[in-house]
């Protein structure tokens, strides 16, 4: 008869959080925040790895289902994360000195932008509730539900906008 060990079943958190300062993102300015703290603000919702439209009279920028090439729909992670610029030059390296000029496209809900803007953490997200699941049942992220951009043609790009859920709001993207 062979014997199995049990399993681990808890996610393993793909966003390293260990070792930060309890609620440090409440204390910190997030231009002074490490490398790590800036890292783990991360809610690995995806979102930003989503093809965007803007409104050329308005200014107005709307998401879509259309993801980046590189991104893995199943794990809502960039497949290649450390070499993405060899393939995706333009994926943007978010950055305190940058942040400014990116806001206007930037998710709702992203942890990024809710702190720069003077707002708090909302309660699923992963730091508050130490499970990297959370964001995805609260049905913030986009995991399982984009469709790819090799596959979808421009023209059709405005079939697939979604309504962002607010901060606060455990409701999932919605269709317009
Ligand atoms: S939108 Fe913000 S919180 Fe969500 S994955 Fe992108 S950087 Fe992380
Ligand atoms: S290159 Fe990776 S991180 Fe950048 S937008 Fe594409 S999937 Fe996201």
């Amino acid at each position: 008869m062979s014997r199995r060990r049990p399993q681990d079943r808890t996610p393993r958190d793909p966003i390293p959080r260990e070792g930060l300062a309890p609620r440090f993102w409440e204390r910190k300015r997030l231009t002074d925040m490490s490398r790590a703290e800036w890292e783990a603000l991360c809610d690995g919702c995806g979102k930003c790895c989503l093809n965007k439209l803007e409104d050329e009279e308005t200014g107005e920028v709307a998401l879509t289902r259309v993801a980046c090439r590189l991104f893995d729909d199943a794990t809502c992670r960039c497949a290649q994360y450390e070499i993405r610029h060899n393939f995706v030059p333009e994926c943007i390296v978010l950055s305190p000195a940058n942040m400014a000029q990116n806001l206007y496209w930037m998710p709702q809900t992203c942890a990024y932008k809710l702190l720069w803007e003077g707002n708090p953490l909302p309660d699923w997200h992963p730091l508050i509730t130490g499970d990297p699941e959370s964001v995805h049942a609260a049905g913030v992220s986009i995991r399982d539900a984009t469709v790819s951009e090799f596959e979808t043609p421009d023209e059709e790009w405005e079939d697939h906008i979604i309504e962002e859920p607010l901060p606060g709001n455990s409701g999932g993207p919605r269709e317009r």
